[in-house]
């Protein structure tokens, strides 16, 4: 059984079912996809949520392994340019993939940034090549290996290791900046999360063309095909859990509570907020101590004209915040959107308050877009909360010691065959690294055993 049909539990459902279980996809909502699908008004569609993905052969990995091969039902495509920065100095980096490309876009900020910035990605390679095996299989019994015993047990925080590694503000800003926008601050992140600086730099970032909202769709037409039973608008409120003889931790998963009555099952995916679970959240008192991020309020535009944006733009507080007093926010502004013919569609995800319309907003940071609003969706971050029913942004970051679920519950004294997927218990934030949970749970499960 799993709980919750966002990206990992779709993943989790698929690669569960290949491997020749029954599954049941239990979701409260009325749709699949979770924070993975579309929003439309007046012509225009935007992704809702994820427009944009790192480690394109967790999403290969997926197709191939459920059913078709991924280049015949989708295309993803690779991006030249990963993004612009625009820094409160007033410079601007559009920074390009590949270490040649880093290269000579960051020289251009000015003549030795760019070796000082792919010596800064390189130098992330030994921790990725240590922590690799643990984020894509299950955790071996003896405990990780000793390199990435080592990683992990670093106290260095993300803002010190820029400080010493990094000579120009504007390229912490930069390494710093999937932190930010998701709601954290480096210092409460560990250094080693750095790593997804290389990942997007070596590896890329990629698209798929009409929005990634496709491949939730893609997965979603194939439940059936895997004979995947969802019910929607059904929303689990607990986990069943049998205890021991005497009563203690642990025990053995039975099923879950919903409110549309109970489930039975052998084996729980939970791939939403485990701590919205008591059964499940009482059993790992870790989890009690950590809280969810929470997404970016989300401004969706349809502008008259055409497109005057080709890559994802970051325009970076120019005020920063003093004590008592709010800075910028910080503004990304995604282009891509479907648009009728000749108008333009944008995301804007906003981290941080916005004491004034988001067209001035832009306006005053050189995005002139005030005459060519034609229709706006401004979502805040609870209606977004409310609409996914919990945040896909996984754990909030609070120091280098931050628990994250593992996957395998009992590993930190849950009961056994609950496993948990998806954002929280990704050690790193975005849909690869919850598709990589559901990849690690699939293999935890193993092939059904027929008679
Ligand atoms: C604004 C924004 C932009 C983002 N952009 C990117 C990006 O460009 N690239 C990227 O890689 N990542 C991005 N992310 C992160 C990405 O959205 C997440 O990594 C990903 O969606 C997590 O998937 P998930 O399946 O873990 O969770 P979710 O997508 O949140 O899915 C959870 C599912 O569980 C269901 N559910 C919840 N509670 C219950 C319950 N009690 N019973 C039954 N079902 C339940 C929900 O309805 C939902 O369908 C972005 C996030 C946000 C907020």
């Amino acid at each position: 059984m799993v709980v919750g049909a966002g990206f990992a539990g779709l993943a989790a459902a698929l690669r569960c079912a290949k491997q020749g279980h029954d599954v049941l996809l239990l979701e409260r909502g009325d749709t699949v996809g979770g924070a993975l699908g579309r929003v439309s008004r007046d012509g225009f569609t935007w992704d809702a949520g994820p427009d944009r993905t790192l480690l394109p052969a967790v999403v290969r990995d997926l197709f191939r392994k459920t059913g078709r091969p991924l280049e015949r039902e989708l295309e993803l495509v690779p991006l030249d340019v990963l993004r612009e920065h625009r820094f409160a100095d007033g410079s601007t980096l559009r920074l390009a993939a590949g270490r040649s490309g880093a290269l000579r876009s960051v020289d251009a900020l000015a003549p030795g940034l760019g070796r000082a910035w792919v010596d800064h990605v390189a130098g992330h390679i030994p921790t990725w090549e240590a922590l690799r095996p643990l984020l894509e299989h299950p955790a071996p019994t003896g405990g990780p290996s000793a390199e990435a015993a080592a990683v992990l047990a670093g106290r260095t925080h993300l803002e010190r290791a820029l400080r010493r590694g990094l000579p120009d503000p504007r390229l912490r800003t930069l390494a710093a900046h999937p932190f930010v926008l998701d709601g954290h601050h480096p210092r409460d992140v560990p250094a080693w999360a750095g790593l997804v600086s290389y990942l997007e730099q070596t590896l890329g970032t990629w698209v798929v063309p009409g929005g990634l909202a496709a491949l939730g769709e893609r997965l979603a037409l194939r439940l059936d095909l895997r004979g995947v039973e969802v019910r929607t608008g059904t929303r689990v409120t607990d986990v069943r859990v049998e205890r021991g003889p005497a009563g203690g931790p642990g025990g053995r998963v039975v099923g879950v509570r919903t409110d549309q009555g109970d489930a039975d099952a052998d084996v729980v995916v939970v791939a939403t907020d485990p701590r919205a679970l008591p059964g499940l959240a009482d059993g790992l008192p870790g989890l009690r101590r950590t809280l969810p991020a929470l997404p970016p309020r989300v401004v969706h535009l349809g502008l008259d004209g055409a497109d005057t944006l080709d890559a994802e733009t970051v325009l970076h507080p120019r005020q920063p915040g003093r004590r008592g007093r709010e800075g910028d926010p910080l503004l990304v502004v995604r282009p891509g959107g479907s648009a009728p013919e000749g108008a333009s569609a944008w995301t804007v995800l906003v981290r941080g308050a916005l004491l004034e319309d988001l067209p001035t907003a832009l306006a005053r940071r050189g995005l002139d877009v005030r005459d060519r609003v034609r229709t706006t969706l401004d979502r805040s971050p609870a209606e977004l909360v409310t609409a996914w029913h919990g945040s896909p942004l996984g754990t909030a970051w609070a120091g280098r010691r931050t628990r994250r679920t593992p996957v395998r519950a009992a590993d930190a004294g849950g009961p056994e065959g609950l496993l948990v997927v998806g954002a929280h218990a990704a050690a790193l934030p975005g849909l690869p690294f919850a598709g990589l949970t559901a990849a690690v749970a699939a293999e935890l499960v193993g092939r059904a055993e027929r008679a």
